[in-house]
């Protein structure tokens, strides 16, 4: 675990300890606090799955057209012994299609990792060490013909196809790996079978990757020496029919909004306003934190801004972080409404395109504030409601993309109301720039010295298009 500055117990604010590398303990409130993939978290979860009995369960999908299954599995046996890993071997019923076949054998597996492959004599065991090698570096390794290093030993024209076939979805769902057709896959069990799968065909191979994608996981392909056996015509036509026939489908899950990468992926759309939004605020955010060296990103997503810089990144959404873990800063899962961490701790605190997604509540603002030092800078990003531009534009996207983002913005806030409302905090506006000329940042001071803040501001109706004076009064602002 990378060490986080300045983590506390969320309730009671003070230390944490650390019980090895699996959990934090709070000796004050009594309470444990998991950390996953490196990743302290404070955010209650769903129960995880069922224990693992053995490292490895490898999960065998046996042909009923003569297959050399008993070959195929003393083969396995003894490279499974050599390499001391401690495995169960099931081999999956063939009466069924492939991707309700795999989804049987992923409820039966209790391996901590689970790894799938054809009993048809198209690999040599020796496929297992790379792959079995590689388990602590992603969470899906790939075994493929396609990289540097593999082959594939079929017919020129069955090549050609395999080829195009990956490359055809590799391109049209944004999936940057070679071999997407290989079922020789090993998969983290206690990820993959938290996934709700439904394909039924071979596009089951296509699914459990975007389904891992989204969840912010890793995937890697290791080199694999493919030798065709005869029938691998057949397996290759219904691999295309599969994939072709839900495409739209994988399509549309790949590109939705819940997808770990959604936001750092907009960094790079081929939408010109989605492509400019992001380079922009990433543009104004970095350059207003300028100088700052400790630097706190509050619901940072996936967004390209952890990556410019050191900083803690905190976020509610487990995925979005496994994702950010490319970027090397200290991740945390947390909430806004309990920030996890000693009062003044940052001398900068970033929160862009959060307020609006929470209800409105003055915890959101006091807890940012706490964790500021005194003179230390806040950078406060959200669409500014008093502006017609962003409401023609939300109003429009609304409609271009339902259940994208535009129906998530539950609170509303106007430039002049949020202004004097932290204001009143004791908070100096340095400045206020533009996205698009529709969602405002604030850059905003600390007071050096402490601010009785009177009586707490209502931020009830988000703070939009209300008259000034009624903010300033303290009645709420309808
Ligand atoms: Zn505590």
């Amino acid at each position: 675990m990378i060490a986080v500055p300045g983590l506390a117990c969320p309730a009671c604010r003070k230390e944490l300890r650390t019980d090895g590398e699996a959990t934090l303990s709070c000796d004050t409130c009594s309470v444990s606090y998991p950390v996953f993939d490196g990743i302290p978290s404070f955010v209650p979860l769903a129960p995880g799955g069922r224990p693992s009995r053995h490292q490895l369960s490898v999960l065998v999908s046996a042909r009923n057209d003569g297959a050399p299954l008993d070959r195929v599995l003393a083969a396995l046996r003894q490279e499974l012994r050599s390499l001391a890993i401690d495995h169960e071997l099931i081999v999956m019923d063939s009466g069924s299609t492939y991707g309700r076949t795999l989804r049987r054998g992923l409820e039966q597996a209790t391996g901590e990792y689970v790894l799938t492959l054809d009993a048809d004599g198209s690999h040599d065991p020796s496929f297992l060490h790379p792959i079995w090698a590689a388990r602590t570096d992603a969470e899906v390794v790939i075994a493929s013909r396609y990289v540097e290093g593999g082959s594939a030993d079929m017919p020129r024209a069955r090549r050609a196809l395999s080829r195009m076939l990956n490359r055809g979805l590799r391109r049209g769902l944004s999936l940057p790996y070679s071999d997407l057709s290989s079922g020789y896959r090993m998969y983290r069990r206690a990820a993959v079978e938290a996934l709700p799968l439904e394909a039924t065909g071979f596009d089951i191979l296509q699914e459990i990757l975007i389904r891992m994608v989204a969840e912010g996981y890793r995937v890697r392909e290791v080199p694999f020496r493919y030798q065709a056996p005869g029938r691998s015509r057949a397996w290759l036509a219904r691999f295309a029919v599969s994939n072709l026939k839900t495409f739209g489908a994988m399509w549309k899950l790949r590109n939705s909004i819940a997808s770990a990468d959604y936001d750092a992926r907009a960094y790079d759309s081929i939408i010109p306003l989605q492509r400019y939004w992001q380079r922009r605020r990433y543009q104004v955010i970095t350059t207003m934190a300028a100088g700052a060296q400790r630097v706190l990103d509050v619901g940072c997503g996936s967004s390209r801004i952890i990556g410019s810089g050191r900083m803690v990144a905190l976020d509610i959404v487990l995925a979005k972080l496994r994702y950010a873990r490319r970027y090397g800063n200290p991740l945390v899962h947390g909430s806004i409404f309990d920030l996890p961490f000693k009062d003044a701790t940052f001398d900068c605190v970033i929160c862009s395109e959060v307020v609006e997604h929470v209800p409105a509540d003055e915890r959101v603002f006091s807890e940012l504030d706490r964790v500021l030092e005194p003179g230390g800078r806040l950078i406060l990003g959200t669409p500014d409601y008093d502006r017609w531009r962003w409401r023609a534009l939300e109003w429009l996207y609304g409609r271009l993309a339902p259940g994208g983002y535009a129906d998530e913005h539950i609170t509303h806030y106007g430039r002049t109301n949020l202004g004097a409302y932290l204001t009143a905090r004791g908070m100096t506006v340095d400045a206020v720039d533009y996205v698009a000329g529709s969602e405002m940042v604030f850059s905003l001071r600390k007071s050096a010295a402490p601010v009785a803040v009177v009586s707490p501001l209502p931020v009830a109706a988000g703070l939009r298009g209300a008259r000034k004076e009624a903010v300033a009064s303290g009645e709420p602002a309808s």
